[in-house]
């Protein structure tokens, strides 16, 4: 199966970013403390449909903080931040998770799979709240993720009679289900040997050319090196190179 980006109908205002997946506009967090800490100070970063970008920094630069905020799993203190042309200061709780679960899949280091559930069922867990979709409909999805990661031929497999790097093209698959705007992975071959990481990185490769939008969290420079392009963090300062800033 190839991976196919979302196309979604463009309505109101955001048929004019419709290629636009993040837009940071000014967005910075520092938490209240006592005392503040300045975690992610106020930056600017425009990822548009089917890039690969990495985040590069060293350990307390602000990644974890930086990749909260883009993965609607906090909010900044300061800025905008819109999400496929949504603002997301504009939305409630429940709004937060729908568009994070419906739009952002998200790839760890730990892999976070169920360990006595199958393959499949642990991607299956991702299509649950898909409610308008009948379970054949969600079965044939979860199926055809893990075939679009290699895994077609270990459905049944339980995690644990699986290998690292099958492990986290599983995690992939799940991520993937949902058919997300974004990939969003933080140090994703973290846990894995350098030959291991090689293949899940080359899996990444294929899902970018194949139309994936891919944000690659990492402290390693030879990962980062596999986006086409890379944004550094530093001190909670987020340095990227195109600066990009939308101006409508
Ligand atoms: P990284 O992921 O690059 O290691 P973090 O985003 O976790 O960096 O942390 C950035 C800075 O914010 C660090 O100085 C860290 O100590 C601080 N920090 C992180 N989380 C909190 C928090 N909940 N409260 C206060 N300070 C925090």
């Amino acid at each position: 199966m190839r991976f196919t980006p979302r196309r979604r109908s463009p309505s109101s205002d955001e048929a004019a970013q419709s290629d636009i997946v993040i837009e940071f506009r000014e967005v910075g967090l520092t938490y209240p403390g006592p005392p503040p800490v300045a975690a992610l100070h106020p930056c600017d970063l425009v990822v548009r449909r089917g890039e690969y970008i990495t985040v590069v920094g060293p350990s307390g630069s602000g990644k974890s903080t930086f990749l909260n905020i883009a993965g609607l799993l906090d909010n900044p203190t300061t800025g905008t931040y819109r999400m496929d042309g949504i603002d997301t200061a504009s939305l409630s709780d429940a709004g937060r998770t729908a568009l994070r679960g419906q739009r952002i899949g998200f790839v760890f280091q730990a892999f976070h799979l169920l360990p006595h559930r199958s393959a499949l069922e642990n991607v299956l867990l991702a299509t649950l709240y898909r409610k308008d979709l009948p379970r054949h409909e969600r079965r044939v999805r979860a199926e055809n993720a893990l075939r679009t990661v290699g895994l077609g031929h270990r459905l049944h497999a339980v995690p644990t009679r699986l290998s690292g790097g099958e492990r986290q093209r599983v995690a992939i698959a799940r991520a993937l289900v949902a058919r997300p705007s974004l990939l969003l992975c933080d140090e994703p071959t973290g846990n894995l040997d350098s030959a291991t990481a090689d293949t899940v990185l080359a899996l990444l490769d294929t899902l970018h050319s194949q139309g994936m939008t891919i944000l690659l969290i990492t402290h390693d420079p030879a990962v980062s090196a596999r986006g086409r392009r890379t944004v550094v963090i530093r001190d909670g300062m987020l340095e990227d190179p195109s600066h990009e800033v939308i101006t409508a």
